[in-house]
């Protein structure tokens, strides 16, 4: 018997197709958990080289004004 990863489901692994999960759903659903994990990460940290751009951008106006 295995047991599911995704359910908790106890089903006999050679009987499926989908192992290490009981049905082609549970593989689904736990792969989608995953990207969806792994596309999070990245997205929360877009925002922070856009302000650093600007900030420089700035700078060298000011700099560029005093020569
Ligand atoms: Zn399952």
């Amino acid at each position: 018997m295995t047991t599911c990863p995704a359910c908790g489901k106890a089903f006999s692994a050679g009987a499926v197709s989908s192992a290490p999960f009981c049905s082609d759903r549970c593989r689904l659903v736990d792969l989608g958990q995953w990207l969806e994990g792994a596309y999070r990460v990245p997205a929360s940290e877009m925002p922070a080289p856009t302000r650093e751009t600007d900030a420089s951008g700035d700078e060298a106006d000011a700099g560029g004004d005093r020569s």
